[in-house]
């Protein structure tokens, strides 16, 4: 074949060893190494490359799936960030509805109901309604600007004295003292007081009853003036009346009573007088005892109600001005500022008529809601590695997120925080070694299948190699012996010998070459049929020795030419064994021959046979060159011939010792060899009485 229509690679390895060890060589080498390369190429074609990638790719996406982890635990705090948000985000929206709602409603219809306002949210305490100035409207009053100091509550001396005479029984020094108190009066406060005073004292002195009480007369000029302890003069007469008029005229009393209630609840309140409430609900209390049910219920719950807002306005209207001038939330309707000290979260909302309405919610309550939801929170999702916090304090380690309840509650952050040190790096350990235990347990598999696959093309090649060796000994073998029997005979057909001893030679010849070349056709023969499960063995009592002794006739001619000494050595007693005659003497002829061909001429071959407790051995022995410690564990494979050159000067086809073992395993026996270089080998044969009994 030219160059020219080579494969590819056996042309390319021809360049590549043309320069080094010139053509004729670079020819040869490239093709005895064309297979090898081509096995090579596809090897690295379709495992070496693909693994390679494979590698390459997970490394590859080592760092996105790094990434990916982050952004896993980022998104997780993000939804645990607003989840939390929810719990006071929803209500705030809610209430933001409602009461920009409610605010309209208001500003169309000139309603001011206090008992729709708390609807608005169950956060909500209480609400300013200002006029365009600024001013307090509803739901209660502010008549003195804040900050402008109580007024005074000193008292005359002369109205101290008689009340101090009052509680010590004397009303005639207490009706004195009060009189004296009314004559030097100088404001309208002054007057009513010591007025109303000098009245009680009157009542209590004349044990009138309700229409001729000297109140009247009080109530008549003073009703409207407040005291200087702040209350009504007016409310301080009803509530005497009332109470002293419920032990005489109950109903009397009754009704003046739930007339003063009704009317104070239907009155505005003024934020500067907390007294106003506090009498009305005496008036209510002293009703406790004379109930008229569903009035007295839904009075009381009216005025707690009522009086609950009052609380809250009276605390935090001091601090509207500085609400008022806060800046606003751009683009929203609703502006919150947000007062820890006072628990007070303002809501200003700003309407289209330039009224202001500044709402307030309780942030405590708030607060209290966001820590209930972030408990839920933490306790559904008990099994996650974070947890959401108020306080940061909690734990030692880095937030994952963290972020303020602005517009609500600025100050307070919700953090999301590791519930371990370096969650973050664990866990992309984690991933890493498990992307890098399934890329090394890929490799490792696809490079073990690899050598396993090299090894396996390895054997089939040598076994390929060894049958084709096979066949090139076998016919061999036959030439030489067929070519040297015609040679002699047709020597002794032409009369070319002259004497008889050149005639008996080249008979002798002929003998020995059809010994060789029928062993040779039994062994391939018998290798056939033995390799394809066939051979029938027929096993019958024999006498060892007799097999033994026909055995070593057969290789007489051969052991004569070495000019080797046999030595047979068995016992007169040897029991007689079960076997197949014509296979063990098949046996002892190859082992005998290999004795012979592998011994040294001129030496000594052993035939030995010990009759053990349960077994016959059978030993044969030479002194010939002995097997390589290498060879030993393959001489019984099928095409064996040792590598040695002293060894392969010898004919041979490496399959006599392989039937050697197929026989006496057929046997139930057992074969082994010991062998030293330079002294010699040694086979021996094991067979169990027992199984040769029992077969046949
Ligand atoms: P063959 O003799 O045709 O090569 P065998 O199967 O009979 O094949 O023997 C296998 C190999 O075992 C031989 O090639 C030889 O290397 C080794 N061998 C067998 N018997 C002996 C022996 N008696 N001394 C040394 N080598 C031996």
């Amino acid at each position: 074949m030219k160059l020219r229509e080579k494969p590819l690679i056996e042309r390319l390895l021809y360049q590549l060893y043309r320069r080094r060890s010139g053509e004729v060589q670079a020819l040869h080498d490239a093709a005895t190494q064309t297979p090898a390369a081509r096995l090579g190429l596809l090897f690295a074609a379709t495992i070496i490359l693909p693994a390679f990638l494979l590698v390459l790719l997970s490394l590859s996406s080592v760092t996105a799936e790094e990434v990916a982890i982050e952004a896993e635990v980022e998104n997780a705090a993000a939804t645990a960030i607003l989840h939390t948000k929810m719990a006071i985000e929803s209500p705030l929206q809610q209430f933001e509805n409602a009461a920009s709602h409610f605010v309209r409603e208001r500003t169309t219809q000139e309603k001011n109901s206090i008992s729709n306002l708390t609807g608005l949210s169950p956060f909500l305490e209480t609400v300013f309604f200002l006029d365009e100035r600024g001013a307090i409207i509803a739901p209660f009053k502010s008549q003195r600007p804040p900050g402008l100091p109580e007024p005074s509550q000193q008292f005359s001396q002369a109205l101290l004295d008689g009340h101090l005479a009052r509680q010590s029984g004397d009303l005639i020094a207490a009706a004195h003292y009060f009189s004296e108190a009314v004559s030097y009066a100088t404001t309208p406060a002054d007057a009513g007081d010591a007025t109303f005073a000098d009245a009680i004292t009157k009542t209590l002195q004349t044990k009138s009853t309700h229409a001729q009480s000297p109140m009247h007369d009080v109530s008549r000029d003073y009703a409207h003036i407040r005291s200087r302890s702040g209350f009504k003069i007016g409310d301080l007469i009803n509530l005497s009346l009332g109470v002293t008029a419920l032990a005489s005229e109950p109903d009397l009393g009754r009704m003046i009573l739930k007339q003063m209630v009704d009317d104070g609840l239907s009155a505005p309140w003024v934020l500067d007088y907390p007294q106003d409430p506090s009498v009305i609900r005496l008036a209510l209390l002293s009703l406790e005892q004379n109930p008229e049910m569903p009035w007295f219920h839904t009075a009381k719950e009216r005025l707690d109600k009522r009086s609950r807002m009052f609380y809250w306005s009276s605390k935090l209207f001091s601090d509207i001005d500085a609400i008022l001038s806060a800046p606003r939330r751009p683009g929203h309707e609703f502006t919150y500022i947000s007062r820890p000290a006072k628990d007070a979260l303002w809501a200003v909302y700003a309407s289209d008529t330039g009224h202001t309405t500044l709402f307030i919610l309780n942030r405590a309550k708030l607060v209290d809601t966001l820590q209930t939801s972030i408990q839920q929170l933490n306790a559904e999702a008990a099994d996650s590695d974070t947890f959401v916090t108020l306080d940061p304090n909690d734990s030692q380690y880095v937030p994952i997120d963290v972020e303020y309840m602005t517009p609500w509650l600025p100050q307070i952050g919700v953090h999301v925080l590791p519930k371990t040190n370096d969650l973050l790096s664990r866990k992309k350990t984690r991933a890493r070694t498990l992307r890098f235990t399934v890329v090394a347990a890929a490799l490792t598999t696809t490079l073990l299948g690899a050598l396993i696959s090299v090894s396996l093309i390895k054997r089939e090649s040598e076994a390929a190699r060894a049958k084709t060796d096979f066949a090139a000994n076998v016919s061999h073998e036959l030439r030489s012996p067929i070519t040297q029997i015609r040679v002699r005979a047709e020597a002794l057909q032409l009369g070319l010998y002259d004497n008889d001893q050149e005639k008996l030679e080249s008979y002798t010849a002929i003998v020995q070459q059809s010994e060789r070349l029928s062993r040779l056709v039994d062994n391939v023969l018998d290798f056939s049929v033995i390799e394809k499960g066939a051979k029938k063995y027929s096993f019958r009592p024999h006498d060892l020795e007799e097999v033994i002794n026909n055995a070593v006739n057969a290789c007489e001619e051969m052991i004569r030419t070495e000019n080797i000494r046999v030595d047979i050595d068995i016992p007169f007693d040897i029991p007689v064994v079960w076997i197949d005659s014509e296979a063990i003497a098949q046996v002892m002829i190859n082992l005998l021959s290999n004795a012979v061909k592998y011994g040294a001429s001129g030496e000594w071959i052993g035939i030995r046979v010990r009759d053990q407790k349960d077994t016959i051995e059978l030993t044969i022995s030479d002194h010939g060159a002995g097997i390589p410690e290498k060879d030993l564990p393959h001489v019984f494979s099928r095409f064996f011939r040792s590598s040695d050159t002293a060894v392969r000067s010898k004919r041979g086809t490496g399959i006599g010792l392989t039937i050697v073992q197929y026989i006496v395993e057929a046997h139930a026996g057992t074969i082994e060899v010991d062998s030293t270089i330079g002294i010699g080998t040694s086979f021996l044969i094991t067979f169990s009485k027992e199984n040769h009994h029992s077969q046949g």
